[in-house]
Formats: structure tokens, sequence, C-alpha cells
């Protein structure tokens, strides 16, 4: 089997992908705006797959369907490993995952049988997404069913690196 480039239909000669490190990105190719905040970001887009809206654009990397996202938001996409608000689309960083556990768990607790279902509002928590208002709850299954799903490229990483992978 000959391997497939995926879907280049542009008649160029295709740059090969060196690793550069500049962080200015690459202003030839139209990304789209980031799929969670909307913004069209000129800096360097993230790949985020399991990405669990439809999107206006749905790109493909060797079969797995992925969106664009904005660094901020790929970064967090990624750290929380795709924990995403279904109303309002702000994606969690490794903190706020981290403290909506810490929510599931209590309600855990204070079950005799220790079950929370899936579909459940996480009870105390809403939604505080840092850069537009939301105030919704969250359900526990966004934060617990995507738990190591989520992959994103991250070709361009910054200092921003986390503590524990
Ligand atoms: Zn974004
Ligand atoms: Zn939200």
């Amino acid at each position: 089997m000959k391997s497939q480039q995926p879907a280049k239909q542009r008649g160029r000669k295709p740059l090969q992908h060196t690793t550069r490190h500049t962080s200015s990105g690459r202003p030839s190719r139209v990304k789209g705006p980031c799929q969670a905040c909307h913004e069209t970001s000129d800096g360097c887009m993230r790949k985020a797959f399991d990405w669990p809206f439809p999107a206006s654009q749905i790109f493909n990397d060797k079969g797995k369907p992925f969106v664009y996202l904005c660094n901020k938001c790929g970064l967090r996409y990624n750290k929380s490993a795709g924990c995403v608000c279904r109303h309002c689309r702000w994606v969690f960083c490794k903190e706020e995952k981290r403290k909506a556990m810490q929510f599931i768990d209590k309600m855990r607790r204070n079950r005799p049988d220790g079950h929370v279902d899936m579909d459940e509002d996480i009870e105390d928590f809403v939604c505080s997404p840092k850069y537009w208002p939301c105030g919704r709850p969250w359900k526990v299954g966004w934060v617990l069913l995507n738990n190591n799903q989520a992959q994103l490229d991250l070709e361009e990483d910054d200092h921003d690196s986390p503590a524990s992978m």
C-alpha cells in the first residue's frame, strides 16, 4: 500500500514538515477561527481530536478527524484531556478539571452506593470561563467520559508544559 497524503489538493509542492521553531504562525494556510472561542488567531493553531461539536471545518489526519483550536484553547484542551462545556465551549484547564473532579468525588461520597450518573449535573459547580460568561452547570460525563480520549498535536509546544505527564 502506498502511503497516501491526506487530502492535499493544492498544486504547489508541499512544504515538508520541518520542525520550525517559530511561534508566529504561518499565514499562508487558513485554519479558520478557533472552534472553541471563535477567535481568528494568526498565531499557531492546534489540532484537537475528538471535538464534541459539529464544526464548520473538519480536517483529517490519517483518517482521524480534528478541528483547529487557537493556541490557548488547544493547550487547555490537551491538559484537561478534552473537557469542554457543551453550553459555551469553554475548555477546562487542568486546575478546573481537578476542581470538577473533587466536586464529583464529593457527590459520590454523599451517596450510599457511591454512584453518580454521567448525565447528572455536577453539584455546586458552574462553568466559569475566563473570557466570556456562562454560569451553567457541567454534566458529570463531560469530565469523566473524556479522560484520555483527546489528543492534540503539540508540535509547537512551549514553556507552558505540565508538571506531570
Ligand atoms: Zn480559542
Ligand atoms: Zn460553559
